[in-house]
């Protein structure tokens, strides 16, 4: 088959906590991620010619060599070159639902699709170890969406432990269409305001890694109960990103007035989510906060936790 049709799911972060500074200039975390089935469609097809092409019909996605699915398929090409040189070119066509600098990780999936589906176009056989090595090298969530479902990712974010996956919850994401959040800016920001802080010994680092592996978010994870999940939430980010964009600490605010699981930002922001134990549920609080907050900027979708990350589209 000369065509790969793939789902590339969204992430949010059920826990994101900032330990200190890396000497590659990144932030060591810790982290707990969970792919939700919001998902783009990413097709990588064979092309006659040897280049690689990106179709993206979304105005703020680029379609140049900017687009980390195209430097997902210049690693690709530039590791195989020969296997590059036999087949072709690729074209990469990309159908976006994931809402763009969104904190949903939206550019990572969609590079971690390409590896998969070069993979498969021609026929590398490559592991999924040796494509989360891939991935880490274009992004640190690349690694996470190449496999998906639920994992503790530290280091830079692209060191996984994968856990027992969670399908029994669901999501309702909200986003401010208009608003987006630079990731480095709120990271900057953090180090400005909270750097003091940072651990720097590694003893010191490796302890606080640890005791997420102990701590109460992965107990909740292993027990699957939605409530201690919810109440496990946590995100550093919150504290500089809430502050700067007042319309998305209202929105929390509203959003956990509505009483789902827990509520709070994915990522760098500025999408909030609402954890609920039912689609039911998911749907009512998405009725609610239409009523309470009749913004048409305000964009809305209901999701459900996943096992996976990249799968093909049946
Ligand atoms: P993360 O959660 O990993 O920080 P994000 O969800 O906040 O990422 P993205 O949707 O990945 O952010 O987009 C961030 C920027 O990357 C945007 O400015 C966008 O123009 C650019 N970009 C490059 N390639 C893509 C892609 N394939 N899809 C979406 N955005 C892309």
């Amino acid at each position: 088959m000369r065509l790969y049709s793939l789902l590339a799911s969204a992430k949010i972060n059920l826990y994101l906590e900032i330990i200190g500074d890396r000497p590659d200039g990144y932030h060591e975390l810790v982290m707990v991620m969970q792919s939700v089935d919001l998902s783009d469609r990413v097709t990588v097809r064979s092309l006659g010619v040897k280049e690689i092409r990106v179709c993206c019909d979304h105005p703020q996605v680029p379609a140049d060599e900017t687009n980390l699915a195209y430097r997902a398929a210049a690693l690709m090409s530039a590791q195989f070159p020969k296997v590059f040189a036999k087949q072709g070119g690729v074209e990469i066509t990309i159908e976006k639902q994931i809402p763009v600098g969104a904190g949903l990780a939206g550019g990572s999936t969609n590079a971690a699709a390409v590896l998969v589906g070069l993979d498969m176009l021609w026929n590398l056989g490559l592991t999924q170890l040796e494509l989360q090595e891939l991935g880490a090298k274009l992004g640190s969530d690349v690694p996470f969406c190449v496999v998906g479902g639920t994992a503790i990712a530290t280091g830079r974010g692209e060191e996984l432990d994968f856990l027992y996956g969670l399908d029994n919850l669901y999501v309702l994401l909200a986003k401010y269409r208009s608003l987006s959040v630079s990731t480095p800016w709120a990271y900057q920001t953090y180090r400005q305001q909270f750097g003091e802080s940072y651990i720097s010994d590694s003893a010191g680092l490796d302890e606080r890694r640890r005791r997420v592996h102990s701590g109460s978010m992965v107990a909740a994870i292993a027990h699957q109960v939605g409530v201690e999940i919810g109440q496990g939430l946590h995100n550093d980010l919150e504290k500089v990103v809430l502050s700067e964009y007042p319309k998305v600490a209202q929105l929390k605010e509203t959003m956990k007035a509505l009483g789902g699981l827990g509520s709070m930002m994915s990522g760098s922001g500025p999408t909030v989510f609402s954890l609920a134990s039912s689609r039911l549920q998911a749907e009512q609080m998405k009725t609610q906060i239409r009523q309470q907050l009749s913004d048409p900027d305000l964009e809305l979708w209901v999701a459900q936790f996943i096992p996976t990350g990249i799968r093909l589209d049946s």
